[in-house]
């Protein structure tokens, strides 16, 4: 059968992913540093390795085979999987992806380079080169409105410009008229912030924390890393990462829940896709949805301060209370670093990014204008100028690694999460779990509704089919005015 002969063939593919994905896990945390140069040589191996197995004659003979003759949900979502995953090897010519590849590689050095010394122009004539690439290949995939449609369809299948255009629309007024009405009464700093805590102490709580929330250390670990993040290496290997700074251990657990959110995803996909191309998060939105749910709707929640307090309590030796903790997770205040935004804030630094890569791709907007748009953006939305590029233009990693289109799905995940939170509600009782620690309901009824699907629906269909209704901005409004009704 063309189906089972096709996943023999794409199975070698899924080893290629297997490994790429390990060696990339290991090199964000183990991997001795002067091994770089040969673990990039290897990589980039492996992954001409798993072009040539896609776009070989045999594959795409099965593939077209199987187009043809596709009879059930699974081999339609295969085709429409493997189309969305191969318009990119197939349209792009080798000669695009490798100056791309080349072009990303200096530029990682250089955007590093012109951060540390906060100087924009350093950093500028490699971002002008990614921004002629990526409209070269956005023209190159096609689009049927604009060209910026091509590149956010890498991230978020079928998403367009006017998309996110509606949800900023939606978002932008109400979201600035709660800001200004939170900013009023709300605590903007907590005493925390500026609180050590002992690192030790915070691993173990860490670890605690993963326990309760139903981390399966059999299939998953956690280590640290300079930024966190979660690794899906297979199936049965899902790996997180958190981090540590020296005081404010809110970062520390927050990132922890943040990554744990990812990680469930993943290992709860049904093990009838495991090792087919339809097994993992359907699109970078659905997976931000799930940490964001995990790390703000339960994580800021107050029943989640209820729950941790006598973890902080007895793992750093900090005496607070759940009322503090509450204040001390939800300090709302307009900042210049997105990485570091509450979650009323946090939207507005994504529609500056978007406003500012759809301008360049269609032209309206010149690299050497950033910095100084950035700024005037930054002024408009929050109130707030950066005082120089580091803090400002060049703050984040994103554009060097060529990845534009990417930074939509932030805001996504953050609508999506209070989708979730709303609908979930309906039918448990969400604070109550929360407040008793008993986190299974709440993870089967994720695993029910969107993880064991995998990517068998297209993002607009799983939100159809788990939630009754697509991306809909007002229930994270609605979530946001319930929150913060009254001084806490
Ligand atoms: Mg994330």
């Amino acid at each position: 059968m063309v189906r089972e002969e096709l996943l023999k063939e794409y199975s070698k593919v899924w080893a290629i992913n297997y490994a790429s994905a390990l060696m990339g896990w290991d090199s964000e945390t183990y991997m001795p540093e002067g091994s770089a140069k040969e673990r990039g040589e290897a990589s980039a191996i492996l992954s001409s390795l798993k072009q040539s197995i896609l776009t070989s004659q045999r594959f795409l003979d099965l593939f077209e085979k199987l187009k043809e003759s596709a009879s059930d949900d699974f081999e339609r979502a295969l085709v429409r999987v493997l189309e969305h995953d191969l318009k990119y090897y197939l349209r792009l010519p080798p000669e695009l992806i490798e100056e791309m590849e080349r072009t990303t590689n200096e530029a990682k050095i250089a955007w590093r380079n012109a951060k540390k010394r906060s100087d924009f122009s350093l950093f500028a004539p490699y971002l002008e080169k990614i921004v002629e690439l990526s409209r070269e290949a956005a023209e190159r995939l096609g689009y049927e409105e604009h060209p910026y449609d091509a590149l956010l369809d890498l991230y978020e299948e079928g998403l367009k410009t006017s998309d996110v255009e509606r949800m900023f629309d939606e978002l932008r007024s109400p979201l600035k008229k709660e800001l200004q009405r939170i900013l009023d009464f709300w605590p903007r700093e907590h005493p925390l912030e500026e609180t050590p805590y002992p690192r030790e102490g915070m691993e173990r709580l860490n670890k605690a924390l993963l326990d309760a929330l139903g981390f399966q250390w059999d299939y998953m670990r956690v280590d640290s890393s300079a930024h966190p993040f979660t690794e899906n290496i297979g199936l049965y290997d899902v790996r997180i990462t958190t981090w540590y700074h020296p005081k404010d251990f809110r970062r520390s657990l927050l990132a922890t829940v943040h990554e744990f959110g990812h990680a469930l995803y993943e290992r709860n996909c049904d093990p009838s896709l495991w090792k087919t191309p339809l097994c993992g998060g359907v699109s970078l939105g659905i997976h931000e949805s799930q940490s964001r749910f995990w790390e703000n709707v339960v994580g800021r929640s107050r029943a989640f301060a209820d729950f941790v307090a006598p973890m902080v309590r007895e793992y750093l030796n900090i005496e607070t209370s759940p009322h503090e903790i509450f204040r001390y997770f939800n300090v709302v205040r307009p900042s210049l670093i997105r990485v570091e935004a509450d979650e009323v804030t946090y939207n507005f630094h994504i529609m500056l990014r978007f406003e500012i890569e759809k301008g360049l791709i269609e032209g309206s907007i010149e690299v050497r204008e950033l910095p100084e748009v950035w700024n005037s953006k930054m002024e408009e939305y929050l109130g707030i100028r950066p005082s120089n590029d580091s803090e400002g233009v060049l703050q984040d990693i994103h554009w060097s690694l060529g990845a534009i289109g990417y930074f939509p799905t932030y805001s996504i995940g953050t609508i999506v999460a209070a989708q979730i939170k709303r609908e979930m509600e309906r039918e448990l009782p969400l604070e109550e779990l929360i407040r008793e620690g008993n986190f299974a309901p709440i993870r089967d009824w994720l695993k029910e509704r969107i993880h064991r699907h995998g990517r068998l629906y297209p993002p607009r269909e799983l939100l159809r089919r788990a939630l009754g209704e697509e991306l809909n901005p007002s229930a994270f409004i609605e979530y946001i005015r319930g929150k913060y009704r009254e001084a806490p």
